[in-house]
């Protein structure tokens, strides 16, 4: 028998995605993945490109010219920005309270600079008093870079104060907003930030493979200055602009042209929900998903006031065993949700709702599935049903569902 004929037609399952990314997909933005490939220098694909880059600006609330989409994932995005900025002896001041402020000092080392690592205990914040202490102690500082929010904790980083703070020292910052971009306020003007860049597949509810990233005029400035060539050819911003800017269109390399069909639709989508209402959804439907968790004993890892909307990590209460755990969701209640990485494996779950995943349904639905559990397997003594009243309880208003169909984009 032939290879092709045993082989079976692709059909994964459509999972109730409410982990650390990727997070649901509104059935627009796969159905927009269907249309006819063009070319990447076709003028109508160019103007796809046009209208990605002012729908990221206005998301990203920047009137920044260098803001575009990286072809990669989020990592990507994060190594354009280091490799772009930084460069051998370069000093870098990194918050690091999670995974994600680790892979950017590494990144940085990799670049040949030095990166000071100000380390915080995983679920706290990087305290805005520590990065100016370290930049009254170390002269000169090439970058602040901080993760927004932290997806390994839960951990919602401050940054309001902290642009003013960098500029008055001579400093860029540099913000990872892989998982609050789209998810809640990323100001970049506003806030002083000067790159930032995030992902597809958290709170933009957009299949993975691409990365908006924005750089600011002094971060264009630093890069003019280089006194050395960027280390990544496919990551150099220069050769990028070349390519996304209008005047000149140079081919650098071939876009992914289904993805930038997708982004572009997931941000119409986000347009058309408007970004206020947007925010307040994903707050709303985490304070009714923390609500529901207290009752079954699950203690938010962050302290409430610096916990993130999209993105909720939870301590498991004695008893609960998280891989089997985990794989009955999976597997009885189609729900995928994500465990600890580091040192917090197998004692905490970290649950997304990001996007297309943050909806009351999906919250019931995971907490009606947990308090079955708990139950069969003898874990709590609550009321069955009490962690569903608690999050209900949270709404001030009866919730409101979108219509009859999934295929609107205003959603509880
Ligand atoms: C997911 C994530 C990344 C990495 O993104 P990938 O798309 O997995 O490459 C970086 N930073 C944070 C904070 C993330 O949550």
């Amino acid at each position: 028998m032939s290879a092709a004929s045993t082989h079976s037609a692709l059909s994964p399952p459509s999972r109730v995605l409410l982990g650390p990314g990727p997070s649901l997909v509104h059935p627009r933005v796969l159905q927009a993945m269907t249309a006819p490939i063009i070319s990447h220098l076709d003028p109508i694909f160019l103007s796809i490109m046009d209208e990605i880059q002012e729908r990221l600006r206005w998301l990203f609330h920047t009137s920044n010219p260098f803001t575009i989409a990286i072809s990669g994932t989020g990592s990507a995005a994060m190594e354009a920005a280091v490799v772009n900025l930084i460069e051998p002896g370069d000093t870098v001041i990194v918050g690091v309270n999670g995974v994600f402020g680790g892979r950017l000092a590494q990144m940085i080392e990799r670049c040949g600079g030095t990166a000071l690592r100000l380390e915080f205990p995983w679920g706290h914040i990087i305290p805005p008093e520590a990065i100016e202490h370290a930049l009254n102690r170390h002269h000169p500082i090439k970058a602040v870079a901080l993760v927004h929010a932290e997806t390994s904790t839960g951990a919602w980083q401050p940054l309001e104060d902290i642009g003013p703070l960098c500029h008055a020292h001579d400093a860029l910052l540099l913000v990872d907003a892989v998982t609050s971009l789209g998810g809640m306020p990323v100001k970049v003007d506003e806030w002083g930030i000067d790159a930032c860049y995030s992902a597809t597949q958290k709170c933009l509810s957009c299949p993975p493979g691409l990365a908006p990233l924005t750089f600011s005029e002094r971060a264009m400035a630093a890069i003019a200055n280089r006194k050395t060539p960027c280390q990544s050819w496919y990551l150099d911003s220069s050769l990028l602009a070349a390519y996304w800017s209008e005047r000149t269109r140079t081919y650098h390399h071939t876009a992914p042209i289904s993805m930038a069909y997708a982004l572009r639709e997931a941000l119409q989508i986000i347009y058309e929900e408007g970004l206020s209402p947007r925010y307040a959804r994903h707050r709303r439907n985490q304070q009714a998903l923390v609500a529901g968790l207290n009752v079954l004993g699950f203690r938010l890892l962050p302290s409430p006031e610096q916990a993130l909307p999209s993105l909720t990590c939870v301590s498991l209460p004695t008893g609960w065993d998280d891989k089997s755990l985990r794989r009955l969701l999976l597997e009885e209640f189609n729900i995928d949700i994500g465990g600890g990485l580091g040192p917090l494996a197998g004692q905490v779950w970290r649950i997304g709702l990001m996007g297309e995943s943050s909806r009351l349904e999906h919250v019931l639905h995971l907490l009606g599935a947990l308090e079955v559990l708990a139950h069969r397997l003898g874990l709590s003594q609550h009321r069955q049903g009490d962690a569903l009243q608690a999050a209900l309880s949270t709404y001030t208003h009866p919730p409101s569902y979108p219509g009859n169909s999934t295929h609107t984009s205003c959603h509880s």
